[in-house]
C-alpha cells in the first residue's frame, strides 16, 4: 500500500516571483505532479545583474537532479584561491570550487519548467489567506490556490503576511561589481586570473573576482566572462550618491549596470588607482558599465502562516560573503519537496519544513554577519544604528 503523505492534500500551487527562489520551487513542486503558477511581475527575463555565483553542493544537486543539466558543463572550475598583496603580489592554495552564473541558473530552470506555469508582466498585489488555501489578487483577477509561497526577494512587499518583523536593514556597505568578457580582457592580465577565486582583502575592503561562464553558459576559455566584486563602506549619504544614476533618478539600494552617473564612475577609479592591487585595479578600468547593490541584514522570524511560505531572499537576506543565497534558496525548496513527500498532513510538513528551514537561515545570517564584521565591513557592532531599508529594490529592479 502507498504510503500517505501531505502531497495528496495540495494540488494547487501559486508562487509570488520567478527569480531563482520562485523557480527553483516551482520546478521542484512540479516534479511532485503539482499543479504550480508562478506570477513574476517583470516582462521578458528578470534582471541578471547577480552575475556570478559560487556553485555549492544543493544547486548542483537540484540542476542535476530536477533539471536533468550536468552543473560542470555550465560552470568554470577553479584550482586555487589567491591572495593579492597591496603591491600587487600573490600567493595561492589549493581549493577547487566552480563558479556559475545567474543567467546559467535561470536558464536551467525556467526550461524546466512549462511555459504555460510561468506568467510573466504579472504583478501579484495581495494574498489572502483561508483556512486550506490562499486567494492570490492579481489586480481585479483571484486565484484560489493550495498552497502560496512568497519568492518576491528583498524588497518583498507580501513578507508581512507571514513574518512582519523581517524586513531588510541598510549593513553600511556596497558592492560596486562588474562583468567584463574575456575576450576584452588583455591576455596577459587574464592569465593572471586563470583558474583562480582571487582576493584581495585592505583596510575595511574586500575585492574579489573569478570566472564565469559566458553568454549561453559558454564555459570554453577565451568566451567567459570575468566577474568581480569589490565592498566599500558607505554611509546613508554615500548609498545615495552611489545608486543616483546620471540622470538624477534615485535608485534606492542598487544601480543596474549603464547608469552611473560619471562623478560617481570617476571616484570608483580615483578609489581603485589609489587602493587596489595593479591586476585588481585593470579589471576595474576594463569594465564598461559597472553597477552597485546595497548589502542588506534580513532576517524573519516566521516563514510559515497557515498555507503560505517565505523563500529565499524574502525570508533571510545574508551577506553575500557566505557566497550561500542561491544555495539556501535550492534547499529551501528541495527541504520543501522532502518534506510533503514523507510527512502525512500537510499542516505537520509545513512545521518540519519551517523549523528546518529557519534554523538554517538563522545560522547562515549569523554567519554572513560575523564574515562582514572581521573583514572590518559593518554589522551590528560596527555601525549602530542600522538604517531601514527604504521599501523599494534590493536587486533587480524588484
Ligand atoms: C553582491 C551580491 C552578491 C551575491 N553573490 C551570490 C553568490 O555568490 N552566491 C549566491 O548564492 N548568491 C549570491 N547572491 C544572492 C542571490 O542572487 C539571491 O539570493 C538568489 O538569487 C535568490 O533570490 P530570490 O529569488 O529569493 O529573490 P530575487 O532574485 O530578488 O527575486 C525576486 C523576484 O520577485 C519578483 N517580484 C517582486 N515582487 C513581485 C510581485 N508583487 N509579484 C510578482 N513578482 C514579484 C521580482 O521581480 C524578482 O524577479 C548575491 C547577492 C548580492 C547582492
Amino acid at each position: 500500500m502507498l504510503a500517505v503523505t501531505a502531497v495528496s492534500d495540495v494540488r494547487t500551487v501559486g508562487v509570488v516571483g520567478g527569480s531563482l527562489g520562485g523557480l527553483f520551487q516551482a520546478v521542484a513542486l512540479a516534479e511532485l505532479g503539482l499543479d504550480v503558477t508562478v506570477w513574476e511581475r517583470s516582462a521578458g527575463r528578470p534582471d541578471d545583474r547577480g552575475a556570478g555565483i559560487v556553485l555549492q553542493p544543493s544547486v548542483a544537486w537540484f540542476l542535476s537532479v530536477f533539471c536533468g543539466v550536468d552543473p560542470d558543463r555550465i560552470s568554470v572550475p577553479v584550482t586555487h584561491r589567491q591572495f593579492f598583496g597591496r603591491d600587487g603580489r600573490s600567493h595561492h592554495t589549493l581549493m577547487r570550487q566552480r563558479m556559475i552564473s545567474w543567467g546559467a541558473i535561470y536558464t536551467s530552470l525556467r526550461d524546466r519548467l512549462d511555459s504555460e506555469r510561468y506568467h510573466d508582466g504579472r504583478r501579484v498585489t495581495a494574498l489572502t489567506p483561508w483556512p486550506d488555501g490562499v486567494d492570490v489578487h492579481l489586480g481585479e483577477a483571484v486565484h484560489p490556490v493550495d498552497l502560496a509561497i512568497i519568492a518576491d526577494g528583498s524588497a518583498s512587499r507580501h513578507r508581512g503576511l507571514v513574518a512582519p518583523d523581517g524586513a531588510p536593514r541598510y549593513a553600511g556597505y556596497v558592492a560596486y561589481r562588474g562583468v567584463i568578457d574575456e575576450a576584452e580582457l588583455p591576455e596577459e592580465l587574464s592569465e593572471v586570473f586563470r583558474d583562480r577565486f582571487s582576493f584581495y582583502d585592505g583596510d575595511r575592503t574586500q575585492f574579489l573576482c573569478y570566472f564565469i561562464p559566458g553568454d549561453f553558459g559558454s564555459t570554453t576559455p577565451g568566451s567567459r566572462r570575468m566577474n568581480w566584486v569589490w565592498y566599500v563602506r558607505a554611509d546613508a549619504a554615500g548609498l545615495d550618491r552611489i545608486t543616483t544614476d546620471r540622470d538624477g533618478t534615485a535608485h534606492g539600494l542598487s544601480l543596474p549596470p549603464g547608469l552611473m552617473a560619471a562623478r560617481v564612475r570617476g571616484e570608483l577609479l580615483d578609489r581603485a588607482r589609489t587602493s587596489l592591487p595593479e591586476p585588481l585595479r585593470r579589471l576595474v578600468e576594463h569594465t564598461r558599465e559597472p553597477f552597485a547593490q546595497a548589502i542588506l541584514d534580513g532576517h524573519a522570524s516566521r516563514m510559515r502562516r497557515g498555507r503560505t511560505l517565505l523563500t529565499g531572499d524574502a525570508a533571510f537576506v545574508v551577506r553575500p560573503h557566505t557566497a550561500a543565497s542561491a544555495e539556501k534558496a535550492a534547499a529551501d525548496a528541495i527541504a520543501l519537496f522532502t518534506a510533503l513527500q514523507q510527512v502525512p498532513s500537510v499542516d505537520a510538513a509545513l512545521q518540519a519544513w519551517e523549523k528546518d528551514r529557519l534554523a538554517e537561515g538563522a545560522a547562515l545570517y549569523q554567519h554572513g554577519v560575523r564574515l562582514g564584521q572581521r573583514l572590518g565591513l559593518g554589522g551590528p557592532e560596527a555601525d549602530p544604528p542600522h538604517r531601514p531599508a527604504p521599501g523599494n529594490a534590493a536587486r533587480g529592479g524588484s
